[in-house]
Order: C-alpha cells, then sequence, then structure tokens
C-alpha cells in the first residue's frame, strides 16, 4: 500500500504543511504514526508535549541545562503534541517583569524606527538583561539586531563579513551617520 504522499521539494514546502499533516492524521487514525519525530511526546496532566519526560535542554538564557519540566508550552505541533520555549520557566517570568518595566520607562512612541528611520510599526527596544529603555524600533531592526547579538561586535562582524576592508568600512559608516544625524535634526 503506498504511504502518504511526500513533499519531495523541501525548500519550497515543508513536510509540515498543514494539508498534509491532515492527510496523515486521517489515513493514519488509530495506528502508529509513521513519522519518527511525531513518536517522541509525553504527557504533563491533560497537556501533550514534545519529547521524552526525562529529556534535558539548555535554557537559552542562563544556559542552565534543565529538565524539560522547567520550561513551559510554545506552539503546536501537527500532531497536537506542543513544542517547548527555549528559555526556562525562571528566565521567561523575570523577562516579562523586565519588559513590564521598561514599558513604564519608554519615551512616547514616535513615528519612525530609530534604527532605519522608515515609518513602521514600532516595539520598544531595551537593555537586555536591565529594564533600561533604548528606543522604539520597527520589528525588522528589532529581531534583526537581536539574531546579531544585540551588540557592537554582532553588527560589525556581519558588517566586516559584507566588506572585508575596514576603510570601506570607516567610509560607509561616515556616509550613513552623517546621512542619520540629517534625518534626525
Ligand atoms: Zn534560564
Ligand atoms: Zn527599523
Amino acid at each position: 500500500m503506498p504511504g502518504p504522499k511526500r513533499n519531495l521539494n523541501l525548500n519550497t514546502v515543508p513536510y509540515w504543511e498543514p494539508s498534509y499533516s491532515k492527510k496523515l492524521k486521517y489515513k493514519d487514525y488509530g495506528k502508529k504514526q509513521k513519522y519518527k519525530s511525531h513518536e517522541n511526546f509525553h504527557y504533563r496532566g491533560d497537556t501533550k508535549i514534545v519529547g521524552k519526560e526525562t529529556d534535558m535542554q539548555e535554557c537559552k538564557e542562563c544556559h542552565k541545562i534543565l529538565p524539560i519540566m522547567a520550561f513551559t508550552t510554545q506552539v503546536l505541533r501537527s500532531d497536537g503534541a506542543w513544542y517547548l520555549k527555549k528559555i526556562c520557566r525562571q528566565c521567561h517570568t523575570v523577562n516579562k517583569k523586565e519588559t513590564y518595566a521598561v514599558r513604564k520607562n519608554a519615551t512616547s512612541k514616535p513615528e519612525r524606527c530609530a534604527c532605519c528611520h522608515k515609518k513602521k510599526e514600532l516595539q520598544i527596544d531595551h537593555i537586555h538583561g536591565s529594564t533600561t529603555f533604548r528606543g522604539w524600533l520597527c520589528r525588522a531592526c528589532n529581531t534583526g539586531m537581536g539574531k546579531l547579538g544585540d551588540n557592537l561586535e554582532g553588527v560589525l562582524q556581519a558588517a566586516i563579513y559584507l566588506e572585508n576592508d575596514t576603510e570601506k568600512i570607516k567610509e560607509t559608516l561616515h556616509k550613513v551617520y552623517n546621512e542619520m544625524f540629517a534625518r534626525t535634526q
């Protein structure tokens, strides 16, 4: 009997594409799941959780390796099991308190992103690990900088990768800085 049709081009269609998982669920109802990743779950009360109860996971915030009980749920997998957050409960609580305090310290929302100066929906940016408000950023600038490490070293690493010439980087730095200064006057 042929199995469910697979999406062979994984670059354009991920295997968890909804219509595909529906087919899989219907077809395999009452049978053992065919895919290893879907066999990987346990229950926390009535809640189905991805992974084994004995698994350990590193918190992306405090870098402690903790039992997965220390993590709360994040998003649902197609089989109804929850993926867990990448940061532990404790760090999550601290972050939430931080965000709340930063909101109080924030200035009123401007029209433009403090980084790219485009008119966009803005988010509050703060210095990580503190309640210090830094500025209002668009989502792209905020997540982009976050992914580069949220610091100058990370952003410069990317600059050096793009243009491996310190003179050119300095030249562009001055050009961008002057344009930015002209814009914000
Ligand atoms: Zn943590
Ligand atoms: Zn921006």
